[in-house]
């Protein structure tokens, strides 16, 4: 089948060449010129593991194609998804759906025979309705249906999370764009996977409920690490705990800074705004924005207390920049309120992430980025452990100590054990663990 992807981002991507080893015929398409050409010269434009040799393999079979036109990519196609981004609306936090609004009218002005318009971008109840109405009025003549399928991949395990979903959801009544969707998918029966088929609005409001709830789960498991280190309990057991009950499930519950990234925080927002307006508020949700927010401001806090209260004329090693490891996406990322706020009390950043320091560059150019782990622990005063990039698990903890003017490591993710630690003479602080550890 012919399919066109509109949008070449995270999620845009690697669902186009996912799709393209399922065996389809795949034309991705791009506003943004200068990714396409890197494309197209066999570049990667994000960090995903194993995205490179899927395009490769898929280009070399023929089977994946990049263009900036978006009429070669429509044409023919019997799928057109829209992977655009969605993010928060300046000064409101509702989902900024221009980007999807204008797809939706590039589409209309090139489509040339049925089609299924499918929006895959995370987008608000009501979006798809609209995405119809935009192409209606545009080509009252055209035959097309519209349907939702909310992705729901992790960055940093995007292909198999793609290859291998929990569910594929589909939010559509038209049997004829049904079809459509089910031989895309026909691939997935092999593994069994389940093929969840709601209305258009049911299926927009699964992907921000089920978002919404892990930014809850997280937020839930960072106050009982809280509560932990109040009482002296071990938020890790408490997590396996309570985790191994089937009704809770593990995942999700491990404490550290705070949710990012590109997806919880703008979608727990724009949920919160779609229930307000609806004059139902989802209290839950709104007390994990706030709770979330303020968390990580309590993480930069934590580490000028770490350090006597006061950030002046201290140097601070950060470790990790990405709102988690195997990615390179900052959207949101914790540290673009922790790094800040230490730097504002004075003090002086050393920075390493393996993937994400091009992108912090940008949003933090007064931080000092270093190429090596190591040499961000020349002279510190205390090392703050961000993000659990695996590079960061094996440090040589006697180099580490002999680089450091203070031994003192705030690991907001605890990959460090607290005995391991303090034996090697840190003074170390970990999230919800008791100090007798
Ligand atoms: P992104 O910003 O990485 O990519 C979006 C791409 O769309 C950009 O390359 C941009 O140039 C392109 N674009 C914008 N308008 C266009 C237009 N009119 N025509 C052609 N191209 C256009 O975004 P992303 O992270 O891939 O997210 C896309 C959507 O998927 C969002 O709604 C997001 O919430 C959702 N989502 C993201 C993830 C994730 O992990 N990143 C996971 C699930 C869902």
């Amino acid at each position: 089948m012919r399919i066109a992807m509109i949008g070449v981002g995270y999620v845009g991507l690697v669902s186009g060449a996912c799709f393209s080893e399922f065996g389809h015929d795949v034309i991705c398409v791009d506003s943004n010129r200068e990714r396409i050409a890197a494309l197209e010269r066999g570049e990667i434009p994000i960090f995903e593991p194993g995205l490179d040799d899927l395009v490769a393999r898929n280009l070399q079979a023929n089977r994946l194609h990049f263009t900036h036109d978006l009429k070669t990519a429509v044409t023919g196609a019997e799928a057109i998804f829209i992977a655009v981004g969605t993010p928060s609306r300046r000064g409101d936090g509702h989902a900024d759906l221009s980007f999807v609004y204008q797809a939706a009218r590039d589409i209309a002005a090139k489509l040339s025979s049925y089609a299924v318009i499918v929006t895959k971008s995370t987008v608000p109840v009501g979006t798809g309705r609209e995405v119809e109405r935009i192409i209606r009025a545009a080509r009252p003549e055209a035959v097309f249906d519209v349907a939702s399928n909310p992705e729901f991949l992790r960055e940093g395990a995007a292909i198999n999370d793609f290859m291998r979903p929990d569910r594929v959801v589909i939010g559509t009544q038209s049997e004829r764009a049904r079809a459509v969707l089910r031989r895309i998918y026909r691939p997935l029966n092999l593994i069994e996977t389940l093929i969840l088929f709601a209305d258009l609005e049911t299926a927009e409001l699964i992907k921000y409920a089920a978002n919404a709830f892990l930014a809850m789960k997280i937020s839930y498991i960072n106050q009982i690490a809280d509560l932990c280190e109040k009482v002296g309990a071990d938020v890790h057991d408490v997590a396996r705990g309570i985790g191994l009950d089937g009704r809770i499930g593990a995942k999700f519950l491990h404490p550290g800074p705070g949710y990012g990234g590109s997806c919880f925080p703008k979608d727990t927002l724009a949920l919160m705004h779609t229930a307000q307006e609806a004059g139902t508020p989802l209290t839950l949700v709104e007390a994990t924005v706030a709770f979330n927010d303020l968390r990580k401001e309590q993480m930069a806090d934590r580490v000028l207390a770490a350090l006597g209260g006061s950030g002046k004329g201290k140097r601070i090693a950060v470790l990790g920049l990405t709102f988690k490891p195997n990615t390179d996406d900052m959207r949101d990322s914790p540290s673009l309120t922790i790094l800040p706020r230490l730097q504002a009390a004075g003090a002086e950043i050393l920075a390493h992430d393996p993937a994400g320091m091009a992108e912090a560059r940008k949003l933090m150019p007064d931080v000092t980025y270093c190429e090596d782990a190591y040499q961000t622990l020349d002279g510190a005063d205390a090392m703050v452990l961000l993000t659990e990039w695996n590079a960061y698990r094996a440090m040589d903890l006697g180099r580490m100590h002999a680089l450091m003017r203070q031994p003192v490591v705030i690991d907001l993710r605890n990959v460090y054990g607290s005995r391991e630690m303090r034996k090697a003479g840190f003074d170390y602080r970990s999230v919800g663990r008791p100090k007798r550890d």
